[in-house]
């Protein structure tokens, strides 16, 4: 008998991997946790069904999520990531000396606990000293911040569920006041292809551009996220991620990335005109 895992695309659109064996499969408090193994993308996380994390292409996303910020402020020092159970955006982040301490609030424990155990590829920096964890909801957790960070990285699910509260003008204003005058925020900003996410993408991307004075949005190709089109936000107090782009900084660090050089930085802020427009339409 054939195993298969399939995530609805839409409700006429669905994408499907040929599964091996599934490795765990728990109800959290939050969400329901599965682990499976497959040939084509190796170990699948999927949370409540959708698919988050394959060991074969999480690469693209957590080169994308991290190192663009990185390459536009090479002095970032203190970084909060939200959200991130699958640890992958902490072990990019980890690899730059410069970066002292990162706070990683994530909601649910067991998404952790799961990762270390069946998805070491991503969770192999969450025990390291720098890295200091924190088990709530990020909403809640920046309200009380002030000043603090140089970067936050918003590593969430979709936009509902726990995830929810992390596309809000609250937490986008929250977020403001948390990170110091050259802070820099970027977000999980889901696909806009299909018309399921685009109505909320746009109003996220319009609460991030009346909170920040820059607002951007930059694209990745992911090929198992919904329309393997992929999009990230880039706000920030000071830093335009093209012009202040540090690209010979950044190289001269010497770091082997499979998807992320800098020339693709810049390529990856030009995105379709069928985005622009949906983003800029009343
Ligand atoms: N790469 C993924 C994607 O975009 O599909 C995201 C993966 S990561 C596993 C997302 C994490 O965000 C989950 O572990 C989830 O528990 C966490 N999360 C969801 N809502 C949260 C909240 N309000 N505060 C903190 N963490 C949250």
């Amino acid at each position: 008998m054939e195993l298969w895992y399939t995530e609805n695309h839409t409700e006429e659109a669905r994408f499907s991997i040929k599964i091996d064996r599934q490795l765990v499969s728990l109800q959290s408090d939050f969400q329901r946790i599965d682990v499976f193994e497959s040939r084509e993308f190796g170990r699948i996380l999927t949370l409540d069904g959708y698919l988050m994390v394959t060991e074969k292409d999480e690469f693209i996303y957590h080169d994308m999520i991290t190192h663009v910020a990185m390459a536009t402020n090479p002095d970032i020092r203190k970084v909060l990531v939200i959200g991130g159970g699958d640890g992958g955006a902490v072990r990019e982040l980890l690899r730059y000396k410069t970066i002292a301490h990162i706070d990683m609030v994530e909601i649910d424990e067991e998404v952790v606990k799961v990762c270390k155990e069946y998805l070491p590829v991503t969770a192999c920096g969450l025990t390291d000293e720098r890295v200091h964890l924190y088990f709530e909801d990020g909403l809640k957790y920046v309200r009380t911040q002030e000043g603090k960070y140089d970067l936050i990285i918003v590593d969430s699910t979709d936009p509902f569920g726990p995830g929810e509260g992390l596309f809000t003008k609250e937490f986008y204003g929250n977020c403001y006041r948390a990170l110091n005058d050259k802070g820099i925020l970027v977000n999980q900003h889901e696909s806009m292809y299909y018309s399921s996410y685009a109505a909320s993408m746009k109003r996220a991307h319009q609460r991030i551009k009346g909170t920040f004075p820059i607002a951007k949005i930059y694209q990745a190709h992911i090929p198992t996220y919904p329309s393997g089109h992929w999009l990230f936000g880039f706000a920030s107090k000071k830093f335009n991620p093209i012009k202040d782009l540090d690209a010979d900084k950044w190289n001269q660090l010497g770091l082997k990335t499979r998807y992320y050089n800098t020339d693709l930085q810049v390529g990856a802020f030009a995105i379709p005109n069928y985005i622009k427009e949906q983003l800029e339409s009343d």
